[in-house]
């Protein structure tokens, strides 16, 4: 299933895009996409819905972020070796974890913000895994059955916040329009391998990141498994899982956005995000 919400900011509505490609209101079944509705047994009652029946939704509405109220966003630095070596930085023996504040989430299609003093905001195509049930102490080879699906993340960065500021990347990562999440969560069931899809961004058309999850350092059930050592992973928690190579701050001379660049980025089976950047007031 291809799940999301639509509507205007803080009232959008549960739907599925059904497979013509017409968002179906599934308001009559779940109170939102979020952490109680990703539990096995309730994915597994949305998924013997005939989706014909549903209510279809008329026009081409606004797009939300796949997921509501996420808990932890969490993102996972340097997880592509050849990324690594661009941003001059050794690939990490055990994963590098940071935070990004969850009320950087916004929608896939959203208007993304460069914060006040900026001049380094930067972009990043990431894999988001959608976390479904509480995850604990999991061995690698059960990992996966604590995955809910799959969506585009767009780890928005600015680079003088992160590296230069001091302190931990934090700050670099989590201004408010930093956390595009979707167009929607793509099940897991329809995922059958997360290291074999093709990523990719643009910039006003010009294709700058391409890659494949193939080349992730640490793949989706290591990262999993990884984390739920030192946390607990909840329903509806992220996890952005880094991103290859081709980001700006890479580039010779560095490239960054600016008001009125638009950026394009996708993956294989997950959709596609499409944001204009703007000063923010
Ligand atoms: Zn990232």
């Amino acid at each position: 299933m291809k799940l999301l919400r639509y509507g205007a900011p803080g009232a959008e509505r549960p739907g599925l895009l059904d497979g013509t490609g017409q968002i179906r209101d599934l308001s009559g079944h779940v109170d939102d996409i979020a952490g109680a509705t990703l539990d096995p047994a309730t994915l597994a009652r949305l998924a013997v819905l005939d989706e014909t029946a549903l209510p279809r939704v008329s026009g081409t509405p606004r797009l939300g972020p796949c997921v509501a109220d996420v808990g932890k966003f969490i993102c996972i630095g340097l997880n592509y070796s050849d990324h690594a070596a661009e941003s001059g930085m050794p690939v990490p023996d055990e994963p590098v974890i940071f935070m990004k504040a969850s009320s950087a989430i916004t929608g896939p299609n959203d208007t993304v913000l460069i914060p006040r003093g900026s001049d380094k905001t930067d972009w990043e195509v990431e894999l988001g895994v959608v976390i479904g049930r509480r995850a604990k102490y999991v061995p690698e080879a059960e990992a996966l059955d604590y995955v809910a699906g799959y969506c585009v993340c767009h780890d928005v960065s600015e680079r003088a916040f992160q590296i230069e500021r001091s302190g931990q990347w934090t700050k670099g990562k989590s201004c408010d329009t930093f956390g595009p999440i979707g167009p929607w969560l793509v099940t897991r069931d329809e995922i059958r391998d997360p290291q074999s899809l093709s990523l990719w961004l643009t910039v006003n058309g010009e294709r700058v990141q391409d890659g494949s999850t193939a080349t992730m350092v640490f793949g989706v059930a290591a990262l999993v498994s990884y984390l739920s050592q030192f946390m607990s992973l909840m329903p509806g928690d992220i996890i952005s899982t880094g991103t290859p190579p081709g980001v700006g701050l890479g580039m010779k001379p560095p490239r960054y956005l600016k008001p009125g660049d638009l950026v394009e980025l996708g993956i294989e089976g997950l959709g596609i995000q499409r944001q204009l950047f703007a000063a923010d007031a």
